[in-house]
C-alpha cells in the first residue's frame, strides 16, 4: 500500500512539470540567463573553450525550450545554436550540466509543382506556407529569368529538401535544383553540393558573388568544422568559422558589400561585428580588439573596408580573428565559399554535375506533367516530441 502510494506521488510529479517554450532576448547572454534562473556561473565557466565559444551562437529571437518541475525551479533546458545543435542544461544531484546535444528532426524530400495564378512568390507561399522557399527560389533564379513573362498556368517545380520539427518547418529549405515555365520556355538551375552554389545546365555558375580573406594573416590557428556528434562521446567537436592568427591591431576588412546588422559585445565571441549580405549571407568577425570608427548598426560597408582591429576580447586564448560565415542562418565552410571563384566547373568535378543534372531533369519534367503537391505537416504535430518530452 505504501509502496503503491510512493509509486502514485511521483506519478503525479512527474506530470506537475511543465515545458514552456519561450522566445531568447535581445542583450540576453547565456550568463545573465543563468544569473536570473539562480545557475551557477561556473557551469559556463568550466567548460572547453570550444563550447563555449558554441555558446556564443545563440540568436536573439531563437525559439527555445524550458522544462520546470513542481518546486518552481527548471529542470530542463535546450537552446537551439545551429539547425543541427542545442544546448542542454540539466538539472544533477548537484548544480546543473550543460552539454552540446543534437536537435531531433525529421528532414523530407520532395518535388512539388506549383501552378502559378498571381505571382511565383505569391503562389509557392499559398500552397506550400514556406516563405523561406520561396525566397530561396527567387533568389537562386534571379536576373536569370524573366519571372514578368510568366503567364496563369506556367509551372515552378521544385525538387528540395525540408526540415520538420513539431510539425512545423525548421530552418531554411534547401533546393536541389529547379525548373521555372515561362511561357513555353524551360529554365532550369541545380545545386552543386561540393560549393553549395547553382549552376545552369551546361555548369555554368548562377552566382556571381564571392568573398575574399578579410585580413591579412599569420596563420590558420583553426580550421571550420562541423563534425557529426559523436554519440559515444555525446560530444560535437564543432567550430562554426576560421581562426585566423594575427596580431593585435591588424586591420580586418569587410568579406563583402553589406549592412551591418550587430555590433558590440557577444558571449564569448567578445568584440563582434556581424554583416547581412546578398542572396542569404551573414558573416561574423569575432574577438575585435575594437571597432573602426564611424560604423554602427545599420551602416552600409562596402567589400573591403576597415571595420575593425584583431584583439583578443570574450574567450579567446590570443589574438586572432575569429570569421564565420553564414547561409540562410547556417554556419557554412568559409573556404569553400570564399576559394571558389570559378565561374564554371570543369574536369571530374563538371562529369559528376553533369550526370546529376541529368537525373535531375528527368525527375523535374515528370513532376511538372504530374502536378506533384506538397506534402501536408499537420499530422506530425502530435507525433513528434520535444527530445522525447525533454527526456533527451
Ligand atoms: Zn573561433
Amino acid at each position: 500500500m505504501k509502496l503503491l502510494f510512493i509509486l502514485l506521488l511521483s506519478f503525479i510529479s512527474l506530470f506537475s512539470s511543465t515545458i514552456e517554450h519561450k522566445v531568447w532576448d535581445k542583450g540576453e547572454s547565456l550568463l545573465t540567463f543563468f544569473k536570473k534562473n539562480h545557475i551557477s556561473k561556473d557551469v559556463y565557466f568550466n567548460l572547453s573553450k570550444t563550447d563555449k565559444e558554441l555558446c556564443s551562437e545563440i540568436i536573439a529571437g531563437t525559439k527555445y525550450h524550458i522544462m520546470i518541475n513542481e518546486n518552481d525551479s527548471i529542470d530542463q533546458v535546450l537552446i537551439p545554436i545551429s539547425e543541427e545543435m542545442q544546448i542542454h542544461i540539466q538539472k544533477e544531484n548537484v548544480g546543473y550540466s550543460l552539454d552540446i546535444i543534437p536537435i531531433e528532426f525529421t528532414q523530407f524530400d520532395q518535388t512539388i509543382s506549383i501552378s502559378i495564378n498571381s505571382s511565383p512568390y505569391k503562389d509557392i507561399v499559398e500552397q506550400t506556407n514556406n516563405k523561406l522557399l520561396a525566397r530561396e527560389l527567387l533568389r537562386s533564379f534571379k536576373k536569370n529569368v524573366p519571372f514578368k513573362k510568366m503567364r496563369k498556368g506556367n509551372h515552378v517545380v521544385i525538387h528540395f529538401s525540408q526540415r520538420v520539427r513539431l510539425g512545423q518547418y525548421f530552418g531554411a529549405p534547401k533546393i536541389k535544383s529547379a525548373m521555372v515555365e515561362v511561357r513555353k520556355r524551360k529554365y532550369y538551375i541545380f545545386k552543386n553540393e561540393k560549393d553549395d552554389r547553382y549552376y545552369d545546365e551546361k555548369a555554368r555558375s548562377m552566382t556571381s558573388f564571392f568573398l575574399k580573406v578579410p585580413l591579412r594573416y599569420k596563420r590558420i590557428s583553426s580550421k571550420f568544422t562541423y563534425k557529426r556528434y559523436h554519440p559515444i562521446l555525446k560530444k560535437y567537436k564543432a567550430h562554426l568559422g576560421i581562426d585566423y592568427a594575427a596580431p593585435t591591431g591588424r586591420k580586418i576588412f569587410a568579406a563583402a558589400s553589406g549592412k551591418i546588422i550587430h555590433r558590440g559585445r557577444k558571449g564569448g565571441y567578445g568584440k563582434t561585428i556581424i554583416i547581412r549580405h546578398k542572396n542569404g549571407y551573414k558573416t561574423l568577425y569575432a574577438h575585435q580588439y575594437k571597432f573602426a570608427k564611424g560604423l554602427r548598426v545599420g551602416s552600409y560597408v562596402k567589400q573591403g573596408r576597415l571595420i575593425g582591429y584583431v584583439g583578443s576580447t570574450g574567450r579567446s586564448t590570443g589574438p586572432h580573428l575569429h570569421f564565420g560565415l553564414y547561409k540562410n542562418g547556417r554556419a557554412v565552410n568559409p573556404n569553400k565559399i570564399i576559394r571558389v571563384t570559378k565561374t564554371k566547373l570543369k574536369g571530374k568535378v563538371k562529369n559528376k554535375f553533369v550526370k546529376f543534372v541529368k537525373l535531375q531533369k528527368i525527375m523535374l519534367d515528370k513532376a511538372l506533367g504530374e502536378n506533384k503537391k506538397p506534402l501536408n505537416f499537420d499530422s506530425f504535430k502530435n507525433n513528434y516530441p520535444i527530445e522525447d518530452k525533454l527526456g533527451v
